[in-house]
């Protein structure tokens, strides 16, 4: 004990609100390097840590650099135990590091979320009785002379196991098109910018994805790659495919998974893959994005506008943004993939031709835009129809959602053995219950939202706190019975279209109608079964949420219908139009998949307003388009990405004590003789604190809810505010409230 002279800095997986200083100093009896996992008391526990420097002094030496040596070590408490990991790379902590400092959090809040639950709940003893069992069954493995596919059974689901003999025949039958053959070799080009890979949907770009990560593979024994997806449990078919195609090359367990869907056991062995280098491809959620993977070679990130790849509680990072950095820090290409590009990553790959020279040419071409516009198999783009809903009588509407000509396309459709799908950004029967006597309305008690009406099962329900009640008989306000319904919701769309099939087809000739949204997938394998009935050709008229339009590969579609999109195209957040568009492009693209169908192919729109130019471009399927009005638009309001933002959130009893705490963070700033930084011509001309308001949602489970949005021209004096700001806010008092947060770059204002 006497020995455990070497002062050893780590930093704890805790969040900055715990109130403990960011780095602990302990001792032990020799130096460790940067990013070895250790074990350290703290009070009357003993948590999970890793061995850090001052972020701002990262270098490639401090992985072997001796720790310093202390007379003052010995008043130090010793480090309980060294786990048998390798130690993380200095470009993993450079990482942690940069994500910690850009998003105004402790390195050990994102070292959190980084590493896998179970790993931290493991003591040392448990846990190198874990990595021994792992190693013997590895020595195993690799002895048997036969293929063992066990290797990959913790990761390898039985559906992906089932898929994998014909995925792996199909693969070797897949031809390039021309295209795709010129894609790839725009890829392999020597250039170490960011890609933005622009396909338009169906054009192929998982063939490419393969490629790419294939031949990086290749190119050397130890590189790995990492693919990120929206939504790992919508698009099973992707799984498969990679597995099958991967590990074909590569040997089995080459492929792992990491997904919050995924037990702790099963997270705790992928990352142990990833980070002993075993596993060569990483296919992943956001999550994902801060897997340790020492020899990283290429990030994907496909669907790179898909708002989940922004986590919204904790560090609330960007997963497509950190990739952007990682990729630098590690070498690494990375490639943004999408057929409606975030307006960012657009204005980002911007080319300088003459129309796009207008707006901030002086940026263009920081990522490189590679395109891919055809679709696979000369498959032609879906026709897009806008039903002007004004012209339409309300009485002749079927169930009141539902244009009688839309119906009659429906029906041709069936009578021809193709499918449809109807989708409505809205699950229940009806969004609200009302009397028509008084004024009384299904609110939740707790939300500020009303609870929606579910017919299935007779019950009111809020979306926002999962209040669940029974549906009155009567008004419970004036005791009247006639209580009816507002607005429409996939189970009355779903109701509606039955009745109407059944009428018009007669009995023999019975459609097959199925509802997919959150409520219809609850249950383990509800959805899969589900998605698979509508593959197998077992359902002709799809009905869903936006769930059913994310990536699925429905062959036999031929008839999209949006059938309330309006409500989006006014919405008072600035990149509700960037989310529509690019929700109905990828419903788009859900028709006409099938060269043998795609000529018959078409979407329809129902709309009050078929002149908006989003129609229009949509129409068109011009996104480029779109997107140069989107930045014309923004650049004239000084909004993203002309513009960086923050958004502060508190949260409290009382909209008053959340306002007021906001408030009074916000007079901190501006009274310079407190905040020195304001003193800073630099900061204080750059940066605007703009008053606290509640939030759009402003009462969730009672809990009431305020922001207030800090914005800046320019970025770097945003982030010199912001890293100022926090101390001070650390030190305010909180008792009044619940709890504030800081989101930087928020999705949504
Ligand atoms: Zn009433
Ligand atoms: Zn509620």
């Amino acid at each position: 004990v006497t020995d455990s002279r070497f002062v050893i800095q780590v930093v704890l997986p805790t969040p900055a609100h715990s109130r403990l200083p960011e780095v602990l100093s302990y001792r032990h009896t020799q130096a460790l390097p940067l990013g070895t996992l250790v074990r350290v008391p703290l009070g009357a526990r003993e948590l999970l840590g890793l061995v850090w420097r001052a972020p701002a002094g990262i270098t490639a030496a401090d992985c072997d650099a001796d720790s310093d040596v202390a007379s003052a070590a010995l008043d130090l408490k010793p480090i309980a135990a060294v786990l048998d990991v390798a130690p993380l790379t200095v470009a993993w902590c450079k990482l942690m590091a940069f994500a910690a400092s850009y998003y105004q959090r402790y390195v050990g809040e994102l070292v959190m979320a980084a590493l896998p639950p179970q790993l931290r709940e493991l003591d040392a003893v448990q846990m190198n009785r874990m990595l021994t069992k792992r190693h013997k069954k590895r020595q195993k493995s690799e002895a048997d002379a036969a293929p063992a596919p066990a290797t990959a059974g913790s990761d390898a689901t039985p559906r992906a196991l089932a898929h994998r003999s014909e995925q792996t025949q199909a693969a070797s039958l897949v031809r390039l098109s021309s295209e795709q053959t010129l894609v790839l070799a725009e890829l392999a080009k020597p250039d170490s910018r960011p890609i933005l890979l622009f396909g338009a949907t169906g054009s192929g770009k998982t063939e490419v994805y393969l490629r790419r990560v294939e031949a990086v593979l290749a190119s050397n024994s130890a590189a790995q790659a990492l693919v990120l997806v929206p939504e790992i449990n919508l698009t099973p078919q992707l799984e498969a495919r990679f597995q099958a195609r991967i590990e074909a090359q590569f040997g089995a367990g080459s492929v792992v998974l990491m997904h919050s869907g995924m037990t702790p056991a099963q997270r705790l062995a992928s990352w142990l893959s990833a980070h002993s280098g075993e596993a060569r491809l990483v296919l992943g959620t956001r999550l994902a994005v801060l897997a340790s993977m020492p020899h990283l070679a290429l990030m994907i990130v496909d669907e790179e506008h898909d708002p989940s790849y922004k986590s919204q509680d904790g560090s609330r990072y960007s997963a497509r943004d950190l990739a952007v950095y990682r990729a630098g820090v590690d070498g690494a290409q990375v490639i943004l993939g999408s057929a409606t590009p975030s307006i960012e990553t657009w204005h980002n790959a911007a080319v300088p031709v003459s129309s796009a020279e207008a707006i901030g040419a002086a940026k263009s071409g920081r990522y490189r835009r590679v395109d891919m516009p055809t679709r696979i198999s000369s498959a032609a783009m879906p026709k897009v129809r806008l039903l002007d809903m004004r012209l339409q009588k309300k009485a002749s509407l079927l169930g009141g959602s539902i244009a009688p000509a839309l119906l009659e396309a429906i029906e041709q459709r069936i009578v021809r053995g193709e499918q449809s799908l109807l989708f409505l950004n809205r699950r229940g029967y009806a969004p609200v219950l009302h009397c028509s006597a008084c004024e009384w309305k299904s609110d939740c008690p707790h939300c500020s939202a009303h609870q929606v009406f579910h017919k299935l099962d007779r019950r009111l329900r809020c979306h926002h706190c999962s209040l669940v009640s029974p549906v009155p008989r009567q008004c419970p306000l004036c005791g009247n019975l006639d209580i009816g319904t507002q607005g429409r919701g996939t189970e009355q769309l779903e109701e509606s279209i039955v009745q109407a099939l059944e009428r018009n087809l007669g009995g023999a000739n019975t459609a097959r109608v199925l509802r997919i949204d959150a409520d219809s997938a609850k249950g383990k394998g509800r959805l899969e079964a589900q998605l698979a009935s509508v593959h197998a050709g077992d359902v002709d008229v799809l009905v869903g949420t936006q769930m059913v339009t994310k990536g699925h590969d429905f062959r036999r579609i031929t008839l999209v219908a949006a059938i309330n999109p309006d409500s989006a195209l006014f919405a008072a957040d600035f990149r509700a139009p960037e989310r529509l568009f690019s929700l109905l492009m990828q419903a788009a693209g859900r028709a006409g998949r099938d060269v043998a169908v795609s000529a018959q192919a078409e979407m329809w729109l129902q709309t009050h307003h078929p002149t908006h130019p989003l129609f229009k471009a949509l129409q068109n399927h011009d996104y480029p388009a779109f997107a140069q009005s989107q930045l014309a638009e923004r650049q004239g309001a000084m909004m993203p990405p002309f513009s960086y933002q923050a958004l502060m959130r508190c949260e409290a009893k009382t909209q008053e004590a959340a306002q007021a705490f906001l408030d009074h963070a916000a007079a901190l700033v501006h009274s310079e003789a407190v905040f020195e930084p304001w003193r800073d011509p630099q900061i204080s001309g750059f940066v605007t604190l703009y008053p606290a308001v509640p939030m759009p949602m402003q009462r969730v489970a009672n809990i009431e809810r305020a922001q207030m949005l800090v914005e800046s021209a320019s970025r770097a004096a945003l982030q010199k505010m912001l890293a100022a700001w926090q101390p001070y806010l650390r030190e305010l008092k909180v008792a009044s409230i619940y709890r504030w947060a800081l989101d930087v770059d928020p999705l949504s204002i």
